[in-house]
């Protein structure tokens, strides 16, 4: 039976080749950084989520092995049977008291996290009203709920009032977005949001992968930057980014959405709790960015400092201040071609095109962490410089 499957298959992945959107993965013979091994040669990474630099920080590896002794490797279980530890309740503790929310739980992903959220909380009679580019985690929790779906253009307030209108006869509405959204390093308009929702009755969910622990001006995300911090109703986000970057999610609400989220949300009930390295590692990142670290002025000076630079080298990067800086390159070919030259020079960056992005849009995103040093930002801008002018990009 399995050979006309294979040949099946085998269409479906050339079709995926042809049109240049296959994904190679590249795999690193050393632990994640600011130097990585890559088949032998050791590179600058500018494209992890490394946003804090603790991947592989002392502190936080020490943490690890501690919990490791101390708690034992694996759990053997889902939270409700015998899977929830002492340090799984501090954990969420921990990130409730940080985010100011009433309560949180975790989850093995933020995938995990937003396909639990919706179809537990809301039915056919409520709707979400969605940012038509939202995280493909948030469009899956939506699909899985029945609940009526209503798509928002991006950022657009306009258009969200609009089908907040439409709307209207829901029992309960939901506005769900990403904080930070990945492609563009764009920041949702939370505050006008949170606005909008109180106008027309309807909560608000936040994604913030890409905002939890660095973002807003002491590290709280994007409802911080965007000073409604408390405001949000329920935000979801990952540790597997700035918080430690090795995997878990988690869900932070009212303590009845939480006690509801535990009862009934599927991956919560029906996956292993998340190991004790994990947790005893996250709350050592907790402990770190809730202290003087200094890590998060230092990722923004080196934010601001290569976008600064890149700019002045005459490439096009979209405006902002996240430390996400898409280097815009407009055709797909190109962003391949660029990232590859710049691998040649040292220099591990990766190329995005359509469809993760718009076609004619393609771009090189690069990331930056508070363990970049300046000589490393300097060596990379002379290597975007170089690689830029041979391709006639600048
Ligand atoms: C990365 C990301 C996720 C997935 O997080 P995991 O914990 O790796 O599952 C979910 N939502 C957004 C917005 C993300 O950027």
């Amino acid at each position: 039976m399995y050979s006309p499957f294979k040949q099946h298959l085998q269409q479906e992945l050339n079709a995926i080749k042809d049109a240049g959107l296959f994904k190679e993965e590249r795999p690193l013979s050393s632990p994640q950084g600011v130097m990585i091994e890559v088949r032998g040669r050791r590179v600058i990474n500018m494209c992890a989520n490394n946003y804090l630099g603790l991947s592989s920080h002392p502190a936080i590896l020490s943490a690890a092995k501690a919990g490791l002794d101390r708690r034992g490797y694996g759990m053997s279980s889902v939270r409700f049977i015998c899977g929830t530890q002492d340090i799984h309740q501090e954990l969420e503790r921990r990130i409730a008291s940080f985010l100011q929310m009433d309560e949180a739980l975790l989850y093995t992903s933020c995938f995990d996290a937003n396909t639990g959220l919706f179809e537990t909380l809301l039915d056919e009679r409520d709707a979400i009203l969605s940012d038509e580019l939202n995280h493909a985690s948030i469009i899956d929790g939506i699909r899985l709920c029945k609940a009526r779906r209503l798509k928002f253009r991006h950022m657009d307030m306009n258009d969200l009032e609009e089908r907040l209108k439409e709307a209207g006869s829901a029992r309960f509405r939901i506005i769900a977005t990403d904080g930070v959204f990945s492609m563009d390093g764009d920041v949702a308009p939370v505050k006008e949001i949170c606005l909008l929702a109180d106008r027309y009755d309807a909560l608000v969910m936040v994604d913030d992968s890409h905002a939890t622990g660095f973002f807003g001006p002491t590290g709280r995300g994007s409802a911080e930057y965007c000073g409604v911090l408390g405001k949000v109703d329920i935000i979801t986000s990952t540790l597997g980014k700035a918080l430690g970057g090795a995997a878990g999610g988690f869900t932070a609400s009212y303590h009845e959405v939480a006690v509801m989220l535990r009862q009934r949300s599927r991956p919560y009930l029906f996956s292993n709790a998340l190991p004790p390295v994990i947790v005893s590692a996250a709350l050592e990142v907790l402990n770190i960015i809730e202290g003087m670290s200094g890590l998060r002025e230092r990722l923004m000076e080196n934010t601001a400092y290569f976008r600064r630079e890149i700019t002045r080298l005459g490439f096009t990067i979209r405006e902002g201040i996240h430390p996400i800086v898409p280097v815009m390159l407009s055709e797909a070919r190109l962003a391949v071609d660029m990232a590859a030259a710049l691998l040649e020079e040292g220099v591990y960056v990766t190329g995005f095109s359509f469809p993760v992005v718009p076609k004619g849009q393609a771009r090189i995103r690069v990331q930056l962490s508070a363990a970049h040093e300046q000589s490393d930002l300097d060596f990379v801008l002379q290597k975007f410089g170089k690689v830029g002018k041979t391709l006639r990009i600048i």
